[in-house]
């Protein structure tokens, strides 16, 4: 049996507007070409699996059930705008200095660290190395060639923001396998690299 590929999606800068430590699912808006690049994704047999850092849970600004919440209103306004339903959503609660304690901890699963994609590749059946991340922040882009995968920079606003906190800081000599504006255009170059 082959293993499937994914497209893995940062989710605030590529999927919806990063709106800073968001909470209210009434501010979620899908960015422009959002719908149209999964589509063709989708089609053309990637698995989509978001991989997303909520460092609002760590720091007590909502509960995982509320993430949880936000996600699934995202995904509903994305396949009532016509896209396919994403195959996964992950999220890493945590920050190595939480308010929250049970959050406080250096993590497997928050980016840069590749934990959320691995998890999901075996729970997927997915080959890393034939799959693809797409994100906004280095920290994103770190976590995809941790995995093996091919990176894609897009360059919707946070590209240019110092790199967030993490237990070990990311390499600034990394460069993602392209640069793009938006996921449209990150679509068009992995539909064409793959
Ligand atoms: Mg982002
Ligand atoms: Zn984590």
């Amino acid at each position: 049996m082959t293993l499937a590929r994914a497209v893995f999606l940062d989710r605030d800068g590529v999927l919806i507007e990063d709106v800073h430590l968001i909470v209210d699912p009434a501010k979620v808006r899908v960015l422009p070409g959002v719908v149209d690049a999964l589509t063709r994704l989708k089609s053309a047999g990637f698995k989509l699996v978001v991989v997303t850092n909520q460092t609002v849970v760590a720091r007590g600004l909502a509960t995982e059930a509320d993430v949880a919440h936000l996600n699934r209103h995202m995904a509903g306004l994305l396949t009532m705008q016509g896209a396919p339903s994403l195959d996964a959503i992950h999220v890493c609660p945590h920050h190595p200095k939480a308010s929250l304690p049970q959050y406080r901890q250096i993590c497997e699963c928050r980016k840069p660290a590749p934990g959320m994609l691995v998890r999901a590749a075996r729970e997927l059946g997915v080959a890393l190395s034939r799959s693809y991340l797409v994100g906004d922040r280095l920290t994103d882009i770190a976590a995809g060639a941790r995995a093996g995968c091919r990176t894609v920079l897009v360059e919707t606003g946070r590209h240019v923001d110092a790199p967030i906190e993490s237990a070990e800081p990311v390499d600034p000599s990394l460069r993602p396998d392209h640069v793009c504006r938006d996921l449209a255009a990150a679509a068009d170059w992995i539909l064409g690299d793959a």
